[in-house]
């Protein structure tokens, strides 16, 4: 056999090698991509090409991170990117990418640095499984379990874990409650129906949502009453604030027949320890709103406990 036909043949089987290679990485159903140590593309596998939604030539030689990355996570990818180049070593992070189409996904990126003939690192490897799904389904299971599904705010179980969380680092400092309840609501599901009453309250919801400011936290406590978290607040700027709600809400749900709501305010200088106890006088400073004609603010004061 001549050397001719023996490099021929050498030839032959480096291309069929080659070839298998690129039906395997095209068969994976992840997105793989090759790109040079500057992160420029030169491999696409058909995963990525539909991931991404962009053929194989148009992005060849092209910058990973113009063509993918969002512009701002660019430069934190190509810096994870270098990251993994200079110390030869495999590194994985979540990073959010932007399809061809405009589409974000979140995707979680494996970066493998490739050697080349010399020893040296001379490409990477990057395999980047879409986790979109994944990370909207915890989203969902994180806003069932702490959001209010009726009115989007914080339900009381998360209310109760904000609290635990002030309290712990506002030693001396005041923090108030205000409780509120929807005034006659009962009648008012009566009159109006149920889908209505939910209307009211969503209502109620987004006002509360649109009025505070962080750190206030309002929520919904369940039923026709919500509340507010009022870190920093002592009983004189807590009642001002419950005044301005009550006020917000009677305009405010007008145009739904409009309706009033009752608040009791209560305050604390030691969160931690009065958890409990400042929902309670909210409570009873409430019922006497309540008791007084409705469609006011009451404070607690000593005179509630007995
Ligand atoms: P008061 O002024 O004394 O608070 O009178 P009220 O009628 O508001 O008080 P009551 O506690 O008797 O009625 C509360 C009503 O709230 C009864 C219940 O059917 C209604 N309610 C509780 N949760 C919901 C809800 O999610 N949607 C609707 N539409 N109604 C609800
Ligand atoms: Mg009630
Ligand atoms: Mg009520």
């Amino acid at each position: 056999m001549s050397e001719f036909e023996d490099t021929e043949r050498q030839n032959q089987f480096l291309l069929e090698s080659n070839l298998r290679l690129q039906r395997i990485l095209n068969s994976l159903p992840v997105a793989m991509i090759g790109v040079d140590t500057e992160g420029r593309i030169f491999e696409m596998n058909d995963a990525a090409q539909t991931q991404f939604g962009y053929p194989h030539f148009e992005v060849f030689e092209a910058s990973i991170a113009e063509i993918v990355l969002g512009e701002e996570d660019r430069e934190e990818f190509t810096s994870r990117l270098q990251e993994a180049v200079e110390a030869d070593r495999h590194i994985n992070f979540e990073l959010p990418a932007v399809t061809k189409d405009g589409n974000r996904l979140m995707v979680d990126w494996n970066v493998m640095p490739m050697k080349g003939m010399n020893g040296a690192v001379s490409s990477v490897r990057l395999v980047a499984s879409d986790i979109t799904e994944r990370v909207m389904q915890a989203d969902r299971l994180r806003d069932l379990a702490f959001k209010d599904a009726l009115t989007g705010l914080c339900n009381r179980r998360s209310f109760m874990d904000a609290v635990g969380t002030v309290g712990e680092r506002s030693q001396g400092t005041p923090c108030s409650v205000i409780l509120m309840d929807v005034d006659k609501f009962k009648n008012y599901n009566d009159t109006y129906g149920h889908p209505d009453g939910d209307t009211l309250l969503r209502r109620i919801g987004d006002i509360l949502g649109a009025s505070l400011r962080d750190p206030y936290l309002p929520a919904r406590f369940g039923g026709e009453e919500f509340v507010v978290l009022l870190p920093g607040a002592d009983e004189e700027q807590a009642f001002r604030v419950a005044e301005r709600l009550r006020l917000g809400i009677e305009e405010q749900t007008q145009d739904l027949r409009g309706s009033t709501v009752s608040l009791g305010v209560s305050t604390t200088y030691d969160l931690r320890r009065d958890a409990d106890l400042i929902i309670e006088q909210a409570d009873q400073a409430l019922y006497r709103s309540k008791h007084n004609g409705r469609n006011q603010t009451s404070r607690w004061s000593v005179d509630l406990a007995a």
